[in-house]
């Protein structure tokens, strides 16, 4: 075990460190070797219990409070993190495998953001007043009670701090379950909002696979669901919460359209689809998979693109110069090398890379295929890894219907120097967060999240909120009732 990253017990409950070694044993592999630096127990019935009792009671301390007292909380949380920025980059390059030199910038920053952010919306949270005459109407934004964050693995501090900072700037609390793969640094979330002054309780951890996802999904004192997973997943969660008629996020897969025309600036546009492909490895829910390049510069963009493709350094994700790590773990690795294999076996021509790189770790090459048809698999599917289809096109007209026709609809990008075609195509895309001559941008003043298969509801921004509140609206006579009998 890697003293560094063991943590001192399995969850954050009740604002401590709890143990019950009756879970079943998850294993901690560190993508860059393969080996085994921690160990995590799944929680059990008992603490699935204790962690949603005591997020319970913690809440209505907490919904009793003034925003601006929350708010403090949440953004003093946030000064401790950025504090910390380097020990939970380390951590989180642990738990992921994601190079240093890209941690240190995205996650627990970007968890910060969140907290500083929701932490200054919290003190304005009010309602309406609305005049009726004499009489008027009020509106109240109230908390929904206790929420669950379920999250995937190629995030853990991002998405932990992107369901806990405006859930808990509306009043709520919230158990959170990191994704068996990456247990690590949700913990840390939890201590540092603890320590920021968040009632004990307020925020825990639990370990666990989707059995314990399920368990926290169904239980009747949970009134909403914030998931980060991919579509089968989503369905499944979405589905249980219904029986309760439950509160949802949706954050799924996609399979996302990049479309660059022949008037963009090809440097821009090939530095576009090198951050909408292979930035941690590929592991993006966003990510601009389906690249279409119109036909006369594609050759050019390929060329380009390999050229650009050969200064990526591959190696040791704590050495900063590193600029590409590995998968997040051997099954993730063995699915998007799967895919490589069908992309070759249906006719795509591998132009750059495809190969797992012969050394420990879950390493594979950037990739690149072009001569993509939409109907291949590598087109259809999301991988979460780093393999780039190329797809050529001839008109806007084509490019935009083929960039619609999928079942998803989380992102969309395009490139070109003619502004009213850039805002013409963003306008056509079924997607929910765009980028024009840009991609994967994700800041916190803006709502992310997709529509069609990719997702319900949106996280950041001021569009959090309403899926974590609710408006009670209350009716003020000032005269008599006038009742007809
Ligand atoms: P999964 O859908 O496999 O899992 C997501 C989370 O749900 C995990 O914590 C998982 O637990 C849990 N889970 C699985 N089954 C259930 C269930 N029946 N009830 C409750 N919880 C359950 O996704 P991955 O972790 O493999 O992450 C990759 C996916 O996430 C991709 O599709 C990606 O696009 C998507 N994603 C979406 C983002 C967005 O914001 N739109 C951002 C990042 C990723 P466990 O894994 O421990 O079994």
């Amino acid at each position: 075990m890697n003293p560094t990253v063991q943590p001192k017990a399995s969850h954050f409950i009740n604002g401590e460190y709890v143990e019950d070694k009756n879970g079943t044993e998850i294993p901690v592999i560190y993508a860059a070797s393969g080996e085994q630096i921690a160990t995590v127990h799944a929680a059990t019935p008992a603490i699935v219990d204790m962690a949603l009792a005591s997020a319970k009671s913690a809440q209505k301390t907490w919904a009793a409070m003034t925003g601006t007292e929350r708010g403090r909380v949440l953004r003093r949380a946030a000064d401790i993190m950025r504090t910390r920025n380097r020990e939970l980059s380390v951590l989180e390059t642990y738990d992921t495998g994601k190079p240093l030199s890209e941690t240190l910038y995205v996650d627990a920053t970007s968890g910060a953001d969140a907290l500083e952010y929701f932490g200054g919306l919290a003190a304005s949270l009010t309602g309406e007043h609305i005049p009726m005459g004499q009489d008027w109407v009020y509106t109240v934004r109230e908390p929904l009670g206790l929420c669950v964050g379920i999250g995937a693995w190629n995030y853990p501090t991002q998405i932990a701090c992107w369901k806990g900072a405006p859930a808990l700037a509306c009043g709520n609390a919230m158990v959170f379950k990191p994704s068996e793969t990456t247990p690590l640094c949700a913990l840390k979330v939890a201590e540092i909002l603890f320590e920021a002054g968040a009632p004990a309780g307020l925020y825990n951890v639990v370990q666990g696979m989707g059995e314990v996802g399920g368990a926290l999904v169904t239980d009747p004192r949970v009134d909403k669901v914030s998931l980060t997973g991919s579509v089968p997943t989503g369905k499944k969660v979405y589905a249980a919460a219904a029986a309760d008629m439950k509160h949802v996020t949706m954050e799924l897969g996609g399979k996302s359209p990049l479309i660059i025309f022949d008037d963009a600036d090809l440097e821009n546009a090939v530095g576009g689809a090198i951050l909408a492909n292979f930035y941690s490895s590929g592991q993006v829910c966003s990510n601009g998979t389906r690249v279409f390049v119109q036909k006369d510069i594609k050759d050019k963009f390929l060329a380009r693109l390999a050229e650009r493709l050969k200064g990526a350094v591959i190696g040791d994700p704590q050495d900063e110069a590193t600029t590409f790590g590995p998968m997040v773990s051997k099954a993730q690795m063995e699915i998007a090398l799967g895919y490589v294999e069908k992309g070759k076996a249906e006719g795509a021509r591998l132009v750059y890379g495809g190969a797992r790189l012969n050394q420990p770790g879950w390493f594979m090459q950037p990739t690149v295929f072009a001569d993509v048809r939409d109907d291949m698999t590598i087109a259809q599917e999301e991988i979460f890894g780093p393999v780039m289809s190329v797809l050529e096109f001839d008109t806007e007209e084509e490019a935009i219907a083929r960039a619609n026709d999928t079942e998803f609809g989380l992102a969309a990008g395009v490139f070109t120097s003619d502004l009213t075609r850039a805002h013409r195509v963003i306008g056509a895309m079924e997607a929910g967060s765009c980028f024009i001559n840009s991609y994967n941008d994700a800041p916190v003043e803006a709502p992310f999240g997709g529509v069609k298969a990719s997702g319900v509801g949106r996280e950041n921004s001021k569009e959090a909120i309403k899926h974590f509140s609710q408006v009670k609206s209350v009716y003020v006579r000032m005269g008599d009732v006038e009742a007809p009998f």
